[in-house]
């Protein structure tokens, strides 16, 4: 899968400090690939994959992170960014407030409409009411009465008759009557784009004037979805996308094709189909979803939250001069301990996860440690050597532990001073290395 293989292409990349040209190259090879296969437009792909490159060169890498990893951050802060960054909610600021369903027959428009009135009655307290503008299948209407029925909201139709105008204008005034706040039209839709099915969706939408028309578009018809998005929006200039059927195994690449043809925001996506399957959109979660690189990203963000370059900095100029002490000690444990549970950190690293999934981590492996460094002196936090025997003692005393611990973690630190004066002499790269090894 694609995320195997970005894993192994990023391999390339391990042990580099620096994200540079050729190392980019190769990697980016691959994220378009990734993203044609999630049925991303071949010219969406390429655009996107420059714009990373440019964004990713000479991008310095943080000890804390592998340049691998902060490829993967990059590629999907980017997606996001195409998503639309942020997810954009609805205007609803007629009274009534209308909102016009739009889209090809089968996509899914009958079974939003409801979900979408269900939302607004239950989130926002509104008072919504269904119309049926379905009016050429007679078992459309009946459709949209089960749905309002199954939510509680009323459905306005008029079954004899097929004006689509007058049924709407007539459904506005029984809102405005009787308190509906919301007015959630309903319409027809064909197989394939049609000059009827058009120029009837135009009509209705001139006459109505909606605060809000989407288009309702199913994430399974992959390529397809980005040419009828586009015909729709060249007729209806709509407000803003439904991507339903998320549900199904479709990797989504619908969305950042359609996001970037038409520049429409995508509102809400269907996954399922009760009342209760339907989701605001997110554009972080559809970009791990295209990526599928899950937890990754989380990990490289909390690393760059964690990481402070200064204080690395500090501490490898006092390791050169052999001053590591155990203040320092005691600094790296809480960097690490910042940084979350031990046990769900390494299980976001991807392919390690489920292999630690039943191996026991204990998250209090740092209690014991911290505890002893705590009943240290500032003086023997310093100078480690001036602890004897009769200091051990009060240590374990001071610290709840018993002597051997004392003296275990005394002589671990001993090993890593040494360790890290070996090193010192090498470059930051290849300390990480031999640390990461
Ligand atoms: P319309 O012709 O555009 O009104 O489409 P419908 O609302 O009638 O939906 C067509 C079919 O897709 C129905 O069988 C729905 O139950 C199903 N459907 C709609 N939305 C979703 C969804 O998000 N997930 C799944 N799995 N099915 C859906
Ligand atoms: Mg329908």
């Amino acid at each position: 899968n694609l995320s195997d293989r970005l894993e192994r292409s990023f391999k390339i990349l391990k042990g580099e400090g620096k994200i540079t040209e050729i190392n980019v190259a190769e990697t980016l090879k691959d994220v378009r690939r990734a993203l044609l296969d999630a049925d991303v437009n071949y010219k969406v792909a390429k655009t996107f994959t420059d714009t990373v490159k440019k964004k990713a060169m000479g991008m310095n890498v943080l000890t804390a992170v592998k340049p691998g990893q902060l490829m993967v951050k990059i590629v999907h802060d980017e997606l996001t960014e195409l998503m639309g960054g942020k997810a954009v909610g609805l205007k609803l600021e007629g009274r009534p407030a209308i909102i016009l369903m739009s889209g090809l027959q089968g996509s899914g428009k009958t079974t939003f409409s409801g979900k979408l009135a269900n939302m607004l009655k239950a989130k926002q307290r509104k008072n919504p009411l269904l119309v049926a503008c379905d009016v050429y299948r007679p078992a459309a209407i009946e459709q949209l009465r089960v749905v309002g029925q199954t939510v509680g909201v009323p459905v306005y139709s008029e079954p004899d008759s097929k004006n689509v105008l007058d049924i709407a204008a007539h459904a506005i005034s029984e809102a405005k009557a009787k308190g509906h706040d919301v007015v959630i039209i309903d319409t027809a839709g064909r197989l394939a784009v049609d000059e009827q099915m058009m120029d009837e969706i135009e009509a209705l939408k001139n006459s109505v004037r909606p605060d809000e028309t989407l288009f309702v578009v199913d994430s399974m018809t992959g390529q397809d979805a980005v040419n009828t998005a586009k015909e729709f929006n060249d007729r209806l200039d709509f407000d803003g996308v439904v991507l339903t059927k998320l549900d199904g195994d479709t990797r989504g690449g619908a969305a950042l094709s359609i996001r970037t043809v038409v520049t429409k925001p995508i509102k809400f996506v269907g996954t399922g189909e009760k009342m209760e399957a339907v989701d605001v959109f997110h554009p972080e979660r559809m970009a791990d979803r295209i990526l599928g690189m899950g937890d990754i990203v989380s990990l490289v963000e909390r690393a760059q939250e964690q990481f402070d370059e200064k204080q690395a900095k500090e501490l490898e100029k006092k390791i050169r001069r052999n001053q590591f002490d155990f203040n320092d000690f005691m600094n790296q444990i809480q960097q690490i301990k910042k940084m979350g549970n031990i046990k769900d950190l390494a299980a976001m690293i991807p392919g390690v996860g489920k292999a630690i999934k039943d191996v026991d981590i204990d998250d209090n492996a740092f209690k014991g440690i911290e505890a002893i460094i705590n009943s240290m002196t500032p003086k023997e936090r310093i100078h480690p050597e001036i602890i004897n025997q009769s200091r051990r003692m009060r240590i374990a005393k001071g610290s709840g532990t018993n002597i051997q611990d004392v003296n275990r973690l005394l002589k671990q630190f001993d090993q890593t001073r040494k360790m890290m004066k070996m090193v010192a002499g090498t470059s930051n790269s290849k300390m990480m290395q031999m640390a990461n090894a």
